[in-house]
């Protein structure tokens, strides 16, 4: 019965996999991911979604890319189930030049159609910080395409700024003229030095302190908190994962100066999120 399951979630039938969880599915699952992502980096497989990131205004300020796969046997996956095995297997690093010419081509575009002034948002993942010389191959790779590393945000989670090796290369990084955002924060182990450090000079708050309806609840305070702390620390605060105009509301009265979520808009492809802007 698994191998007939299998048989029909490989040849397409559901549109997301859901394995059944039996070991032979994760380790099947595990080699067709294996197999297929590095393909998938090779041809448009592998492609970038953008969401807008508003102001307080709720003007569009910039778009963070995310990867996505569409693969043609078992329908969409999503970066959760591939990101890991990318890291683990050193596929990440092209995976992450692929992604940095998708934000690099949409530079462009932006700026072709009069929306220069739009940031474009790519992640990294900590493992492309193990060398200086990713700083230089970013920049070449930028220099392809004439975008200038300002008008680039890298986004790295704070698990990235333990070690000392990978703070060098944010800061060099940060001296080459990107914005560097801090990911997630509050949602691993987040230490509150990290956000002392001087390269970074956005805050992204994790959605999990996303405000909830009840204004005084602990988690409001927190998030409340969090944000007044950077404030001090004169840090630009952007809260993900808003979902609602109450969230919305909290997150301009609490503070925070850009926001990004399903109430403004999901992830789009380039053209649409370009027909998103003009349009507002
Ligand atoms: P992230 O960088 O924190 O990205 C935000 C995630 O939240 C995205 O999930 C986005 O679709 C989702 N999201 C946006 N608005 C809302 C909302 O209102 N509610 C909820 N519940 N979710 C919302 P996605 O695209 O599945 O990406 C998941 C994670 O995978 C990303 O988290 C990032 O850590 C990683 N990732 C995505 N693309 C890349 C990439 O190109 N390179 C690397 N290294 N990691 C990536
Ligand atoms: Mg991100
Ligand atoms: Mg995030
Ligand atoms: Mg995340």
């Amino acid at each position: 019965a698994d191998i007939a399951m299998y048989e029909a979630k490989r040849k397409g039938k559901n549109q997301v996999v859901f394995f059944s969880g039996e070991q032979n599915d994760a380790i099947e699952y595990r080699l067709y991911v294996e197999q297929g992502l590095f393909n998938a980096i090779e041809n448009k497989d592998l492609h970038a979604r953008f969401q807008p990131i508003v102001d307080t205004e709720h003007q569009v300020v910039a778009l963070e890319a995310l990867c996505r796969w569409s693969s043609q046997d078992i329908g969409d996956i999503h970066p959760e189930s591939f990101i890991p095995i990318a890291e683990e297997t050193g596929m990440i690093n092209a995976l992450g030049l692929k992604m940095l010419k998708e934000v690099c081509i949409a530079s462009v575009t932006l700026n072709e159609a009069g929306l220069g002034h739009i940031k474009v948002h790519v992640n990294v993942s900590i493992l492309q910080l193990n060398s200086k010389l990713m700083v230089s191959q970013f920049l070449e790779y930028l220099h392809d395409f004439d975008v200038k590393p300002s008008s680039l945000v890298l986004e790295v989670t704070e698990s990235a700024m333990h070690d000392i090796g990978t703070r060098k290369v944010l800061r060099e990084l940060a001296k080459s003229g990107f914005t560097i955002a801090l990911d997630d924060f509050g949602a691993g182990y987040a230490s509150v030095s990290e956000l002392g450090e001087s390269y970074t000079s956005i805050i992204k708050l994790d959605k999990s302190l996303a405000p909830g309806e009840d204004k005084s609840s602990q988690k409001n305070i927190i998030a409340e908190s969090i944000i007044q702390l950077c404030q001090r620390l004169d840090k630009a605060i952007l809260l993900e994962g808003i979902e609602t105009q109450k969230q919305a509301e909290f997150a301009c009265q609490a503070g925070c100066h850009y926001m990004q979520g399903f109430y403004f808009s999901e992830p789009l492809s380039l053209t649409d999120v370009i027909s998103f802007i003009q349009q507002k």
